[in-house]
């Protein structure tokens, strides 16, 4: 299926293709249980995925040895998405609540263990 996401105030953009997502993801690392979002519940490929098109109107957030860049809308502070690897080539995890035609609340929510997961080695 193809989704649409968007930031609160609209200015952020960004699309991707997947199979119908029927389930969310939460997270008890530090950064996500401060942000409490329904996450994908897999990385989208890089190929099946369109970020936002203009760079200046997205602040990051780099995290986990400086490889999860996370994203958010300058002008809302909507966290949008989190890029692995170096622009992303490793994949996207969206925040689902941007994501039109998704009751986020209505998914069933897996939790993911990543206060406990050891964070990854930073590549070199
Ligand atoms: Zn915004």
């Amino acid at each position: 299926m193809e989704y649409q996401g968007s930031c609160h105030c609209g200015r952020v953009r960004f699309s991707f293709r997947s199979p119908e997502i029927r389930t969310g993801a939460r997270c008890n690392c530090s950064l996500c249980v401060r942000r409490a979002a329904v996450l994908s519940p897999t990385y989208i490929p890089a190929a099946d995925f369109t970020p936002h098109h203009d760079p200046d109107d997205l602040g990051t957030y780099l995290w986990n040895e400086k490889v999860l860049g996370n994203y958010f809308c300058k002008t809302c502070g909507t966290f949008t998405y989190i890029a692995d690897g170096e622009n992303g080539k490793d994949g996207y995890r969206v925040n689902l609540g941007c994501v039109e035609g998704l009751d986020t609340l209505a998914l069933d929510i897996r939790v993911i263990d990543g206060r406990s997961v050891k964070l990854v080695e930073a590549p070199r």
